[in-house]
């Protein structure tokens, strides 16, 4: 399903992130601020939509909203098993983006009906990102801990994630268990590739030298065994801010435009780096 519900019209005039080198790729802790932000929810909406290919490519089965059980995956994908720093601002970071359009889409829906929204497939942003927050802090990492402290959960309210994290985490083990990948043993790989588009420069470059997408993949392949390849594609869309899963060519289709729009929506000038 397509990733944003409600498409703005209004793109960066000014992309203000210079691409690299073909081939280079920068450590990942070299990423901050807006770049930081944007890699972050450009990384939450690929694995949304891969977690759409999975449910379609291993045939799991789903009880309620696909949407919603794409975004646990997608967070679950995301959270560090280990800790990492950079990797949880990450994730922290696709959460922020869904208070801020969540902020947008109530400023919106004070203009017009709520009615469309009502019948939209997706739960309302608040609710994705306090779903994925909840499964960051249900965690049960030292990180997690210390978050939940930050903005003020009371302990009942963290015990709810961790049991929502626990939940979602065995589920998901439960259902990908017959396709684990062993040691030496082939399965589908996952290739990315960016289009070389001169409007998007900048947001291939960023993509590209960040190298998130790249290692979640990595990870994700290295455990489960897919019965075909996929592909992730960055494309321009004509203007149109959207990422979806295309079952027909086993491929996740993601618009540069959607990437420009995080560049857009970045709310805050995070200047930390990484530890990783
Ligand atoms: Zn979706």
């Amino acid at each position: 399903m397509p990733f944003v519900a409600v498409l703005l019209a209004v793109l960066l005039a000014t992309p203000a992130l210079a691409a690299g080198p073909e081939d280079e790729v920068a450590p990942l802790q070299e990423t901050t601020g807006a770049g930081l932000f944007t890699v972050g929810n450009t990384l939450f909406a690929v694995l949304h939509e891969l977690a759409h290919g999975l449910i379609a490519e291993l045939d799991l089965p789903i009880l309620g909203n696909e949407e919603t059980a794409a975004d646990s995956i997608a967070a679950l994908l995301m959270i560090p098993s280990e800790p990492n720093p950079f990797r949880r601002r990450l994730i922290l970071a696709a959460t922020r983006g869904w208070a801020t359009s969540a902020d947008i889409a109530d400023d919106a829906d004070a203009q017009k009906s709520g009615a469309s929204e009502f019948w939209d497939i997706h739960v309302r942003d608040i609710d994705r990102y306090r779903a994925t927050l909840c499964l960051l802090v249900g965690s049960d990492t030292r990180a997690g801990r210390a978050l939940a402290a930050r903005i003020g959960m009371n302990e009942s309210d963290v015990d709810l994630c961790r049991t929502a994290y626990a939940n979602a985490d065995e589920a998901f083990e439960r259902l990908t268990a017959p396709f684990r990948r062993r040691k030496g043993a082939g399965g589908g790989r996952i290739e990315v590739v960016y289009d070389d588009d001169p409007a998007f420069q900048a947001e291939r470059g960023l993509m590209r030298r960040a190298g998130s997408v790249r290692r979640a993949i990595a990870d994700l392949t290295a455990r489960i065994a897919l019965p075909n390849d996929l592909t992730v594609h960055f494309t321009a869309c004509d203007g149109g801010i959207n990422a979806w899963w295309d079952p027909d060519t086993r491929t996740v289709e993601v618009c540069y435009e959607l990437v420009a729009y995080y560049e857009d929506l970045a709310p805050f000038d995070e200047t930390a780096g990484g530890e990783e």
